[in-house]
């Protein structure tokens, strides 16, 4: 997990400011192939400056909407305006954007310089200009030195570089880019994901990054929409939509959940008690209203819960019992799986603080499971 780097202005929230004007507005756009809905009606307002993710499985039409700001992919219907222009009629060389590809797509035969010049010198620009460009664009990267080279004689993560200045170089207001650390390890990836935040926050143009890596949306973007069969389901920061999932599939894709299903029985001050059969009853603080009877879905992360040989009296916490049936160390944590009596899988994470090579909770014991009711959400089923 990356820790995103003090940006200046935390405050700078535009989507909570309700006199911003969106950079790019997506107005129930939708495209079929056939009798097949890839983009089913998204709607979306994306301000400038935003490192703004779409997150998905694959399939889930990402790409297809990243193609559509682009203008390679005509949507079937609505539209998509940026910068207060409707973009339906414009062409993908006139918009003010520019795509960075999941397979960086360079010229094999091509040194860096002329890849990264590519751009440039089809539109005419004089030699001098591209030079001094390339060479601002390499600094940026930084991939001074190794302009010369042939992309077989870079790293993975040096090509991905190469890309990313290729991208930049024609000064776009919007990068789009698919997938754009797909290709790295996951060391380097994460040292890359600083970078391109960092290179995104001094130029300050809008950054909208395709991703089926949850992860690294949570650790990049202002804000994510979570995609499922065309259909955006959530769009939030990272920790809006990773601390408060409105559905079963964004607690469950975005992070990993405990979901427990379940029977609304009571609401009183905003403390709702669900009755489940396999983990007894349930307490989550709430501040939507839930009818009584009504069928939820109780999510619980993973981290949120805790262990414990013995019963610990607290009367405002979740608590339930069962065996461990698998326990995994990670270094840093361990990874437990508890049976509960009513038959429920509970993953539960432990932080290892302490230096031991002996296990206080071990496979086959009998273990008491808590968690506090604001760690708890209950979801529409
Ligand atoms: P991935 O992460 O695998 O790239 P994605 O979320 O980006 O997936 P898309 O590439 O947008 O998915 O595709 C969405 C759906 O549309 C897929 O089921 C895909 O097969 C389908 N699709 C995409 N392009 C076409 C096409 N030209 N003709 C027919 N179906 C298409």
């Amino acid at each position: 997990m990356v820790i995103a780097p003090q940006r200046p202005n935390t405050n700078d929230r535009p989507w909570l400011d309700a006199t911003a004007r969106p950079q790019i507005t997506i107005e129930g756009v939708k495209k079929r192939y056939g009798d097949f809905t890839a983009v089913a009606g998204v709607d979306l307002s994306i301000y400038r400056g935003e490192m703004f993710a779409l997150v998905g499985a694959s399939g889930c039409g990402k790409t297809t909407l990243l193609r559509m700001l682009a203008g390679f992919v005509t949507p079937t219907e609505g539209r998509i305006v940026i910068d207060g222009v409707d973009m339906t009629d414009v062409p993908p060389y006139e918009r003010p954007v520019n795509m960075m590809f999941q397979s960086y797509a360079l010229f094999p035969h091509m040194s860096v310089e002329d890849n990264i010049a590519y751009g440039l010198q089809r539109d005419g620009i004089a030699r001098a200009e591209c030079v001094r460009r390339v060479t601002e664009a390499l600094e940026m990267v930084k991939l001074g030195g190794l302009g010369r080279r042939k992309p077989h004689q870079l790293s993975g993560g040096q090509r991905q570089r190469v890309a990313l200045a290729r991208a930049l170089i024609k000064h776009p207001k919007v990068l789009l880019l698919d997938e754009p650390l797909s290709a790295l390890d996951k060391k380097l990836r994460e040292s890359t994901q600083f970078e391109l935040m960092d290179l995104q926050y001094k130029l300050g143009i809008t950054f909208i990054v395709v991703t089926h890596d949850q992860d690294e949306a949570m650790a990049l973007a202002t804000r994510v929409a979570v995609m499922d069969q065309g259909h955006v389901l959530q769009v939030g920061t990272p920790a809006e939509v990773y601390e408060y999932p409105r559905s079963r599939f964004v607690a469950d894709f975005f992070g990993t959940a405990n979901l427990i299903e379940g029977v609304v029985e009571s609401q009183v001050d905003g403390l709702v008690t669900v009755a489940t059969e396999t983990v007894g009853r349930v307490r989550s603080r709430e501040t939507r209203a839930f009818a009584v009877g009504a069928r939820v879905t109780v999510a619980v992360r993973p981290e949120k819960m805790h262990l414990s040989k013995v019963v610990i009296p607290d009367t405002s916490a979740n608590s339930s019992c069962g065996e461990v049936l698998e326990l995994g160390y990670l270094g840093n944590r361990s990874i437990y799986r508890i049976k509960t009596a009513g038959g429920q899988l509970l993953t539960v994470f432990s932080q290892n603080e302490r230096r031991t090579l002996d296990w206080a909770i071990d496979w086959g014991d009998q273990v008491h499971v808590h968690w506090a009711a604001d760690a708890t959400a209950v979801l529409d089923t």
